[in-house]
């Protein structure tokens, strides 16, 4: 009980500058690395039962048990971003990728927000500021704006919509709203692309071409109409007139963690399971989601799951930790997985209790450490394309 109140006074001192001098040095990750899993609970309890609501503790679905474990919220990117907008904390713990740690950083840190703060900047701190996406840093901003560049000398690129989806970094975000675009999750890509539709004739679609075309597909566009824009190729390995005459131009990145399903054993689990449904996350590729009884976000694959009857055979193509808590979480429920092996995604795995741990104590004795700051002038931009998932 002291210490708590020791910390809290320390933290209004800060508040109320009385403190010039920081009174405690920042700890090092080796600090927490070897301790036991309980040891790191009872600290991050102590220190959210002293912060109220001034912490909030989000993770993704993707990240390990013993993050989600302690999270306040658990969901998809749209869920994540739109926890992060309506939070009243002032310092973010977020389980997750850098992406998202940007996305909360942009909608917590409007001028609305800051002002009902007191002026006070929200803090969005990372366990492990190393983890990213691979599909998000498949485009950079330099790359979308010389993309911009090659298609303006066959199109008129005012009859395009650049969408990205959220899994982008705040420049490719940035760069969409820009240019009079949104950003889309898998929840809402549909509706994010019929309504860029209703403004303008054509789409452009970054970093993921898998999302972007099962979308445009469903949608009603013509495999005809759409060109995947090839990396490192000159036009991106198309033709003057394919440009010219493409509805949907896709920049052809992909997740590597939902590339591994296998066309193969999702017909031998539907031949020894006669009734079994398929059901995928649209990050994969084209052929399985077109095997599939189903496709969508994090969320909705969830709720099939969930809302399956008793001795349903379920097989589920999406990050192998979720698939995993799914059949501890359903036991009477068969759930499979479409794959040779698993496919975990390694940045989601990165957070971990005892990183954890070390970030959160850190930030509560004054010295915050993880810190995911946007730039003021890209965070503009970018808000102007994020105000669709609000
Ligand atoms: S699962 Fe794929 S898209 Fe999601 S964070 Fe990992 S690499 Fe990125």
């Amino acid at each position: 009980m002291f210490r708590i109140l020791a910390r809290k006074r320390f933290i209004r001192n800060i508040k109320h500058k009385k403190l010039l001098i920081v009174a405690t040095r920042v700890k090092e990750l080796d600090n927490y690395a070897n301790l036991p899993n309980d040891e790191l609970r009872a600290k991050i309890a102590e220190i959210r039962a002293a912060a109220g609501e001034r912490l909030t503790i989000l993770a993704h679905y993707y990240a390990p048990d013993e993050v989600v474990e302690i999270a306040d919220y658990i969901g998809d990117s749209l869920g994540l971003a739109q926890a992060a907008a309506a939070s009243p904390a002032e310092a973010v713990l977020f389980c997750g990728v850098r992406f998202m740690l940007e996305t909360a950083d942009i909608l917590m840190n409007r001028p609305d927000k800051i002002a009902s703060r007191g002026g006070k900047r929200a803090i969005v701190m990372a366990p492990d500021p190393s983890a990213g996406c691979p599909m998000a840093d498949m485009i950079t901003a330099e790359q979308a704006e010389d993309w911009k560049r090659q298609l303006e000398e066959h199109v008129d690129f005012s009859e395009f919509t650049p969408i990205t989806y959220v899994n982008s970094s705040s420049e490719t975000k940035a760069f969409c709203g820009r240019h009079g675009g949104a950003v889309c999750t898998s929840a809402n890509a549909e509706e994010v692309v019929r309504k860029a539709f209703e403004r303008r004739p054509k789409l452009l679609f970054m970093p993921d071409s898998r999302l972007g075309m099962t979308t445009s597909l469903a949608l009603g566009v013509m495999p005809e109409e759409i060109v995947t824009w090839r990396l490192n190729q000159p036009l991106g390995g198309a033709t003057p007139d394919e440009i010219k005459s493409a509805k949907v131009i896709l920049w052809g990145g992909y997740c590597c963690v939902h590339q591994r399903f296998s066309e193969e054993i999702v017909r031998k689990i539907k031949e020894n399971n006669p009734g079994a449904k398929f059901w995928v996350h649209p990050e994969a590729p084209r052929n399985i989601v077109e095997l599939s009884d189903g496709y969508g976000s994090t969320t909705k694959l969830l709720d099939v799951v969930a809302k399956a009857e008793p001795g349903a055979v379920l097989a589920i193509g999406t990050e192998w930790k979720l698939v995993d808590r799914m059949r501890r979480q359903n036991p009477d429920k068969t759930i499979l997985f479409p794959a040779e092996k698993p496919s975990v995604c390694l940045d989601m795995s990165k957070s971990t209790l005892a990183k954890a741990a070390w970030t959160l104590e850190n930030w509560f004795e004054g010295n915050p450490i993880n810190v995911v700051r946007t730039p003021d002038d890209v965070a503009e931009d970018a808000y102007c394309a994020l105000e669709s998932l609000l």
